[in-house]
């Protein structure tokens, strides 16, 4: 079963992501991810992607179908993957398709994360995430957590762009090149909405209910 987890960014696709991953043993394709790794290698394309990101603009769909074909292709992950920012605009939706019919695979669901725009902002000023373990907290919310962390202080990590300039640059490209994706999936045959203001435990536990696990 692969599932699309699409919707703005800071409305929870990574953190419900990971929770899908942790119990059923599936595979988060998380293109930021995959991005974030290449800028970490520090080759010419890793610092043009690092600027493409810090401006809150879209890498170029080339190299991140690259990056994401090798992950879909990989046998590992056959049929258990979850798409976490990918597709960003129609073209990507398409290319996702394409790929997957060539490997005998499909979109068994897609799970729209919808969440207006006053959220977004305080869901993505105050998100800080553990490099070690991945875990997701936001500091508005879940200040005990963040005390009591397994892995420590030291690991808890802002990303660069998480700041209010970027994130109006973000929220306008996703407006403009990724929205009018849900349209073009919004005629699946297994298509949701969940309202992703609601807390963690509730969208994970609508999320088990659609996808019937
Ligand atoms: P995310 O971790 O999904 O919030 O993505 C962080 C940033 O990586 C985005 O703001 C984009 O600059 C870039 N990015 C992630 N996924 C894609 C994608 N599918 N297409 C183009 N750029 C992407």
């Amino acid at each position: 079963m692969n599932i699309v987890l699409f919707g703005p960014p800071g409305a929870g696709k990574g953190t419900q992501a990971r929770l899908i991953v942790k119990k059923y043993n599936y595979f988060q394709l998380s293109t930021g991810d995959l991005l974030r790794n290449e800028v970490k290698k520090k080759t010419s394309l890793g610092n043009k992607i690092e600027q493409i990101i810090d401006y809150g603009e879209f890498a170029n769909d080339e190299i991140v179908n690259l990056l994401l074909t090798k992950e879909i292709k990989n046998s590992k992950n056959r049929n258990k993957i979850i798409f976490d920012g990918y597709p960003r605009n129609i073209s990507q939706a398409k290319k996702l398709q394409e790929i997957l019919n060539e490997d005998n695979q499909k979109i068994d669901f897609v799970i729209f994360l919808n969440l207006s725009k006053e959220i977004i902002k305080k869901r993505i000023i105050g998100r800080i995430e553990c490099d070690k373990c991945k875990i997701i907290f936001n500091e508005f919310f879940h200040n005990d957590e963040i005390i009591k962390h397994k892995c420590g202080k030291k690991y808890l990590k802002k990303r660069k762009d998480d700041n209010e300039k970027t994130i109006i640059t973000r929220y306008d490209t996703y407006m403009k090149k990724t929205k009018p994706v849900l349209d073009f999936f919004s005629t699946h045959e297994n298509f949701y909405e969940v309202d992703a203001s609601l807390n963690i435990q509730v969208i994970t536990s609508k999320i088990d209910q659609i996808i019937g696990v």
